[in-house]
């Protein structure tokens, strides 16, 4: 008999989890609290592909910059001040964890991931029976001012000598690569092997190809507790009743620290909220993704419409809209592009989603002491799309005993136990 195995969480991690287990021939389940029409963190982001994104999120000088950032309601990042035991554990070992050394560590393991994911990608756009459209044309860092341009050109230093090729090019020549779009920019970094998608349209191949697989669905299914003995789970308690299995994987994106409450295991995350806008007929349409680099808003075509993607706001598990920081994204569009009006957007409703964030910019990804048979897929915070399918192979990895030559220590569930 084969295994049977409960995913929990039906967002990216949890269906390219459920995905490479049911390649492996394990028997899946996949459960989701939510109805199969949800629009959580997987579905409306910026769909990029970045293997240039190898350093963390905690990394020296973003302490300063979020102290900065933070008395403006309209800039990148923010953070409600609150009284909140579990915020100021975070914000503590987020400062420990932002040393060059850690990110010099860092660095080398999320390139590998990233490179191993995007190569995963390629072979599933390469599946006769799905099409995601796949473009792999690379990113644009744009730069509005030269001092940017210096700083990017640093990092694009960096990159190649990580392997990640890197072009530093001026005004002129990031036209050339990009005629579509009019730009306002002293130039941009090109990151040729950062590709990007729909990830609406990802997620709707990666399910079906799970249908065709024979992977089971429980929607509108909530953890809500687990029935365990000597350090094993029998069952997960769900509103839906008990539903057992051999292996347990938990892919709960920003909730996985409350579902995981019960089980002894301390599993720092904050809830990173971003929001994202999509014109369907653009004034423009580039060709390549962009990050506009001051503002550190994305954008992204996607087929003939245009996805705009930004800001990270840590405050909870709300997911109400905050008007004020999505309007922090739409008037830093016309100061790089500027044939695009903020009245552009008038009437378009704002997505947001839950970036689930680690202390320490990793991922948890492996086994952990505190279940034999529970396995934990989560916090990839700005890199979940990008890292969703070498994490699903990573965890089938882990299931079936599979030997991987991937260093799990950096990326233990267990490490802040
Ligand atoms: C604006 C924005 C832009 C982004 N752009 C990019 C990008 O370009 N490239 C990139 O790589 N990443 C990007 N990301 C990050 C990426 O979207 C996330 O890292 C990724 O979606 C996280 O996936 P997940 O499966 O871990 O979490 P989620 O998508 O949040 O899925 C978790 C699922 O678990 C379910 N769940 C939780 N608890 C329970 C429970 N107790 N019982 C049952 N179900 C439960 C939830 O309902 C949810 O469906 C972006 C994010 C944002 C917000």
């Amino acid at each position: 008999m084969s295994t049977q195995v409960v995913i929990v969480g039906g967002g990216i991690i949890g269906l390219c989890s459920a995905y490479y287990c049911a390649k492996a021939g394990l028997k899946v389940t996949v459960l989701d609290r939510n109805s199969e029409e949800r629009d959580g963190c997987s579905f409306g982001n910026a769909g990029m592909i970045v293997p240039s994104h190898f350093v963390p999120l905690a990394a020296p000088g973003m302490v300063a910059l979020g102290l900065k950032w933070m008395w403006n309601p309209e800039s990148p990042f923010y953070i409600r001040p609150r009284l909140d035991a579990d915020l100021i554990a975070w914000a503590y070992r987020f400062w420990k964890a932002s040393t060059p050394r850690r990110v010099e560590k860092a660095a080398p393991l999320l390139r590998d991931l990233s490179l191993a994911s995007r190569a995963a990608f390629e072979t599933l756009a390469n599946l006769p029976q799905i099409d995601f459209g796949l473009v792999r044309q690379g990113l644009l860092m744009l730069c509005k001012s030269q001092h940017t341009l210096d700083e990017e050109a640093v990092a694009a230093e960096k990159a190649r000598r990580l392997g990640i090729p890197a072009t530093v090019l001026d005004a002129k020549q990031t036209s050339a690569l990009d005629p579509n779009v009019q730009m306002l920019i002293a130039g941009a970094v090109h990151f040729p092997l950062d590709c990007h998608l729909n990830p609406n349209r990802f997620m709707a191949c990666l399910k079906q190809e799970l249908d065709r697989l024979g992977c089971r669905f429980l929607w509108k299914t909530e953890v809500t507790g687990w029935k365990t003995s000597d350090r094993k789970i029998h069952a997960a308690v769900t509103s839906l009743g008990e539903i057992t299995a051999d292996e347990f994987v938990l892919c709960g994106g920003s909730w996985s620290p409350s579902t995981a409450a019960d089980l002894g295991l301390n599993l720092p995350i904050q809830a990173g909220k971003g929001y994202s806008l999509t014109l369907t007929a653009p004034r423009q349409l580039p060709r390549i993704c962009a990050i506009f680099t001051e503002a550190r808003v994305a954008v992204t075509p996607m087929g003939s419409s245009l996805r705009f993607g930004g800001t990270m706001e840590l405050s909870g598990l709300t997911e109400e809209i905050d008007p004020r920081r999505v309007q922090g994204i739409i008037k830093s569009i016309p100061r790089y592009y500027p044939e695009f009006e903020p009245d552009d957007f008038t009437g378009i409703q704002p997505w947001r989603g839950l970036r689930p964030c680690s202390p320490d910019g990793l991922p948890y990804i492996g086994r952990t002491r505190s279940q034999a048979n529970l396995t934990i897929a989560s916090a990839h915070a700005m890199m979940g799309l990008t890292l969703g399918p070498v994490t699903g192979q990573m965890i089938a990895a882990c299931l079936t005993g599979e030997k991987t030559g991937w260093e799990f220590e950096l990326l233990s569930p267990d490490r802040h136990s």
